[in-house]
């Protein structure tokens, strides 16, 4: 069965209009929904008693429980461990940009497109889980509104930015991803250039997105200058040839005239070696693009680890030397949400569902 946040506008008009209600009904609903963020058919005052009954029944909210949360110590990063209808469990992340750093004080979602990854990236504790299941578009809309909830009643400011960062390829769930897309553009009201797709270089995905409706932002996180290491760290990386990602990467430059985001987690003599950063140099020659430095976080795999700073910083200035834009992710606050994954992996099964909010370290040490 469908959920509300399933459905765009026209299709929630058709869904009324077949229970006997007049269009304008829907369009109460959509404003009730993501406007007023209302958490269910109760609250929707406006509207007939039966109309909300049907409803309920037969266009659910979506069944998206917070059954732990996780917080930073300055407050400014926040995590939902969320459990779904089948008991499927999935984690997303709420970053507040401390505004005096941030003139824009951004509030940012991370939503999971999948639960767990099919991928199989050696440092990710999503892929170590491996699949489960994909989410559907009201999932992952689910996981956007919750936070604004939750930002609106306590008197917060309203969400900004969505990335999509979290468990899983988003391009693997490409229907359901670009339909979440949507509601946050139509719905809820965020421009196109606020909402970012990370992938990890699905080549047909990154095609489709340069001929989008609206447009998005890209982020493809390459990790590695070459396709020999990038197959060591991403078992699923043959399917698509590095050469083929940089060529579709410039076809979504072209298209859209915006830059690609190229994550590339740094790990120590694995892929952090400034003669890598020239062969990366040289790899994204003439392409729109800006490099995203990312520390690696650390995962059950102890063998991956950080390099230390002076190493990363090295990297950097060979990128920057070549004339490619090149930054550091940022350290403080974000630690969990770079270790996607992991509150969902350390959590056994637990028979207390209450939310019990935990101390950062005590999630993801
Ligand atoms: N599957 C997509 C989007 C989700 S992963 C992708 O791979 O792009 C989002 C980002 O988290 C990716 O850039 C990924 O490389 C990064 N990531 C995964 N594991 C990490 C870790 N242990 N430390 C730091 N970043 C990690
Ligand atoms: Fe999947 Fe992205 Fe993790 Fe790789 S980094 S396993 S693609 S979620």
């Amino acid at each position: 069965m469908p959920s509300l946040y399933d459905l765009s506008l026209p299709e929630l008009e058709a869904r009324v209009v077949a229970l006997g209600a007049p269009a304008y009904r829907a369009r109460q609903v959509w404003h009730w929904a993501y406007t007023r963020l209302a958490a269910s058919y109760e609250e929707m005052g406006n509207l007939p008693h039966a109309l909300r009954a049907r409803l309920a029944e037969t266009l659910p909210f979506p069944d998206a429980r917070v059954v732990r949360t996780a917080a930073s110590e300055d407050g400014l990063t926040r995590k939902h461990l969320l459990r779904l209808h089948d008991g499927v469990r999935i984690e997303t992340v709420l970053m507040l940009y401390d505004p005096r750093s941030d003139a824009r004080g951004r509030a940012t979602v991370c939503v999971s497109s999948q639960a767990g990854c099919a991928m199989g990236c050696l440092f990710c504790a999503t892929g170590q889980a491996g699949f489960q299941r994909n989410l559907t578009t009201g999932e992952i809309v689910a996981q956007v509104l919750g936070f604004a909830r939750e930002q609106r009643d306590a008197g917060g400011r309203p969400i900004t930015n969505v990335v999509f960062m979290g468990m899983g390829e988003p391009m693997a769930n490409y229907a359901a991803a670009w339909g979440a897309v949507e509601r946050l553009h139509d719905g809820l009201g965020l421009g196109a250039r606020h909402i970012t797709i990370s992938t990890v270089g699905h080549v047909p995905g990154i095609r489709r997105l340069a001929e989008a409706r609206l447009p998005v932002g890209l982020a493809v996180s390459l990790h590695a200058p070459d396709q020999g290491l990038r197959e060591r760290l991403i078992a699923t990386a043959h399917r698509y040839p590095l050469d083929e990602i940089l060529d579709a990467c410039r076809i979504y430059t072209e298209r859209t005239r915006r830059r690609v985001t190229v994550e590339y987690c740094l790990m120590a003599g694995v892929n952090d070696d400034p003669a890598q950063a020239r062969a990366l140099a040289a790899a994204l020659k003439g392409m729109l693009c800006h490099v995203n430095l990312i520390p690696v976080n650390p995962t059950p795999d102890a063998s991956i680890r950080r390099p230390p700073r002076a190493r990363t910083l090295a990297f950097q200035r060979e990128l920057a030397a070549r004339g490619v834009p090149c930054t550091v992710r940022v350290e403080k606050g974000v630690e969990i949400a770079a270790a996607c994954g992991q509150l969902a992996a350390r959590t056994p099964t637990p028979r207390d569902e209450r939310s019990v909010p935990v101390s950062i370290a005590g999630a993801v040490s």
